[in-house]
């Protein structure tokens, strides 16, 4: 099904508005298991007109957003009828609507605002409860005098008013146009610690040889999802090739991030996460503490950025710094071991690197980080990482590959090489 959207608004074209209402259609879309084939964005005035005629020309479903407002720059309605050639008359539903809506708000009615409740002969109203502007739903054989296949539908361009909209009126009247209905089916799985090119590597042959699987991979930030739509036996095949074969890379297949998952792994477990950073600042324990519930499973995260923070929080000996550096395996493990035991938690991860621009060697060139994982009962882990590159990615990476350590661990799994 060739889906487009026609997004309208000068504010959209100057760059005053951000189109947000491409972006999350596009993401309900995909969770329908449809993909929009193209966006167009016009100004207000005549390029409505042409950009729905030629959407129209070439597609299963148009969409069209904004323009459907009080004022005279809103034509997308008289646009759409004009090129369908359908009478506009005064809806009585939509009246009322109007009449309600504006003496709740003490205010009169005007004819700027009946306007709104033109509906061109044989669309479908599609109410709007959040505004005054409602949409409409243009039946494909609206069209077929002009030889277009397109089922038309009309959006308000206000996200409030849209999202519902689309919701409540557009999704379901998609959903019973497609061909195998209800079972048609999307599932994310989002992996870790492996990167798209080798995913590509492990599975893309087999997965293309599963008949009517489509197939897409989307990097996030620090994992990627391999998006399988499709009917129901299709993405159940797809996913068990993806399973097979780099299963324990795979973190959620249900659009979790890795801090949610690890969050909730500790929680079903009852045990506790510590934190001891330095090169990151604080990012392990911001990310743990986004997911609503860390407090049951995180109560102790220290920034240990100098060396003496090291010493004193930690009992990290000085002589162990002097020796190795402070970006090293040894005084990542003391730094780990050392929060265990100052936190009395079952687990802390401790990092600690060169972020860069400066500060790099030759034999710790900027981007080495060290990341240590004590647990109780179990010999403390140590594993060097390579992220060369702006801090913030930088930081974004070291507690991605920190919490994919004890996610690990939790899953009892093989932690990196
Ligand atoms: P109104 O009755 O408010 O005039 P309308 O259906 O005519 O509604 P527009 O006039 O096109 O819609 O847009 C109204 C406001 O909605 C814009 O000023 C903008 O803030 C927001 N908006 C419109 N289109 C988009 C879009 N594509 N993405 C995000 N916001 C949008
Ligand atoms: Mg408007």
């Amino acid at each position: 099904m060739r889906i487009e959207l026609v997004n309208t608004g000068t504010e959209l074209c100057i760059g005053d508005v951000i189109n947000t209402n491409a972006a999350w259609i596009g993401q309900r879309m995909a969770a329908l298991g449809l993909e929009v084939a193209r966006q167009t964005i016009v100004p207000d005035g005549g390029a409505v007109r042409e950009a729905i005629a030629e959407a129209a020309a070439r597609s299963d479903v148009v969409l069209v957003s904004g323009g459907l407002g009080p004022t005279n720059d809103d034509v997308t309605r008289e646009s759409a009828a004009d090129l369908l050639g359908l009478e506009l008359r005064q809806d009585a539903a939509v009246t009322s609507h109007l009449d309600a809506y504006f003496s709740k708000r003490g205010k009169p009615v005007t004819s700027a605002t009946l306007r709104q409740a033109m509906v061109p002969a044989g669309a479908q109203v599609l109410m709007n409860p959040f505004g005054t502007a409602p949409g409409l739903y243009f039946p494909a054989q609206l069209g077929a005098a002009r030889g277009w296949k397109a089922h038309l539908f009309l959006l308000p361009g206000p996200p409030r008013e849209l999202k519902p909209m689309v919701e409540n009126e557009v999704e379901p009247r998609l959903r019973a146009l497609l061909p195998d209905g209800e079972s048609r089916r999307v599932l994310y799985l989002r992996l870790t610690g492996i990167g798209e090119s080798d995913i590509v590597e492990a599975v893309e042959k087999q997965l293309e040889a599963v008949p009517r699987l489509e197939l897409g991979y989307c990097i996030g930030k620090g994992d990627v999802d391999v998006r399988l739509a499709g009917p129901q036996e299709t993405v159940d095949a797809g996913a068990r090739i993806v399973r097979e074969r780099l299963g324990e890379f795979i973190l959620s297949e249900d659009r979790r991030v890795i801090e949610e998952v690890v969050v909730h792994a500790l929680a079903a477990r009852g045990e506790w996460l510590a934190t001891a950073e330095s090169c990151t600042g604080g990012a392990i324990a911001n990310r743990v503490t986004d997911v609503s519930g860390s407090s049951a499973v995180f109560g102790h995260g220290l920034v240990t950025y100098a060396n003496e923070a090291k010493q004193k929080h930690l009992g990290v000996p000085a002589d162990l710094i002097e020796t190795h550096g402070a970006v090293s395996a040894e005084v990542a493990r003391a730094m780990a071991e050392g929060c265990l035991a100052a936190s009395g938690a079952d687990h802390a991860l401790a990092v600690t690197g060169i972020a860069g621009p400066a500060g790099g060697t030759e034999e710790k060139p900027v981007g080495t980080v060290w990341v240590a994982l004590a647990s109780k009962g179990c010999e403390t882990a140590a594993r060097r990482f390579f992220y060369p590159g702006a801090r913030d990615r930088f930081k974004l990476l070291t507690s991605q590959a920190a919490l994919e350590m004890l996610r690990r661990r939790l899953h009892g799994l093989p932690l990196p090489g």
